[in-house]
């Protein structure tokens, strides 16, 4: 059913099936670069990828912010090595552009709107949809995997746990069981699919790394970019939702594993200390608008 094409991630899909085979558990740290040797990307690229707006904050941070709305940004990434491209994330669908009744992973709770599509904006600096090397995904939830299917040549990379959970049986929470029926109708069998066991060094010279950070979604994960003059950035995914909920360890109600996204934050702050790196945080509005957008990129 799955197919694996095309060169970079080989090397890693032998060695990732040899730790399934031998039943060995990945040392996560141990296949993160070393800073020093890094290899660099050439572009990162901010793309819009709508708004959204939330009718009670505290589902984000338990106990507080109760039937305060909130606006969150939604962000992809784009990033050029060689003249090879990583898609980071997809966004909701494109038929959700300019309807103003929007778009819904959860129609009670949180409302999408897109005034841009991921398409035009590849367009405006001389992209086609066939042009993307690899659309690496964070995790499954609708706002990251709508517009999956405007790639059918690219080789989408993503956690085998990830996959594997959207088919699982449903849960005790509803709304969870929700986002899972939506992700395997969005995501349905994409044509080259990657399913990935652990941390992946997307190129093989260590300038961009899937990072597994757990527990938002069992197959959640990060992104870790090494650019020339921006240094080391980290691609949050949905690992926090708020740098305020960074700094306080706060984990969302909708997340599959607690423990395990407290222990993916502390990770990502490890990380940030090794690599001296920036944390863009994908649904932090306030971060968000201060950061470029296309068609300026951070090189
Ligand atoms: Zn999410």
């Amino acid at each position: 059913m799955l197919k694996y094409l095309r060169t970079g991630v080989l090397p890693f899909l032998a060695a990732a099936s040899f730790l399934l085979d031998g039943g060995l558990t990945a040392t996560a740290d141990s296949r993160l670069p070393d800073a020093a040797r890094a290899g660099f990307a050439d572009k990162l690229y901010r793309l819009d990828c709508g708004h959204s707006l939330a009718n009670d904050e505290s589902v984000w941070t338990p106990g507080e912010n109760v039937g305060r709305s909130i606006k969150f940004s939604s962000t992809c990434w784009l990033i050029q090595r060689g003249n090879e491209w990583l898609l980071w994330d997809t966004g909701v669908p494109e038929s959700a552009l300019n309807d103003p009744k929007g778009w819904s992973t959860l129609p009670e709770l949180i409302v999408y709107h897109l005034d841009k599509t991921l398409t035009d904006q590849l367009a405006a600096i001389g992209l086609k949809t066939t042009d993307i090397t690899y659309v690496a995904l964070s995790h499954t939830h609708g706002n990251r995997i709508g517009n999956v299917s405007l790639f059918p040549n690219s080789t989408v990379l993503m956690q085998r746990a990830e996959y594997e959970w959207i088919s699982s049986p449903d849960g005790p929470n509803d709304n969870v069981n929700q986002l899972k029926a939506l992700a395997r109708k969005l995501l349905g069998v994409p044509q080259h699919l990657q399913l990935l066991a652990g941390d992946t060094d997307v190129f093989g010279d260590g300038s961009v790394n899937l990072v597994s950070t757990p527990g938002h979604t069992p197959g959640h994960q990060s992104l870790l970019v090494h650019l020339k003059n921006s240094g080391f950035i980290i691609l949050s995914g949905d690992v926090v939702h708020l740098e305020e909920n960074f700094e306080k360890d706060a984990v969302p109600s909708l997340n599959t594993d607690k423990a395990a996204s407290i222990a993916s934050m502390e990770r990502i702050k490890r990380m940030i200390a090794t690599y001296k790196a920036k944390l863009f945080i994908n649904h932090d509005k306030a971060q968000s608008d201060t950061l470029k957008l296309l068609p300026a990129f951070y090189d």
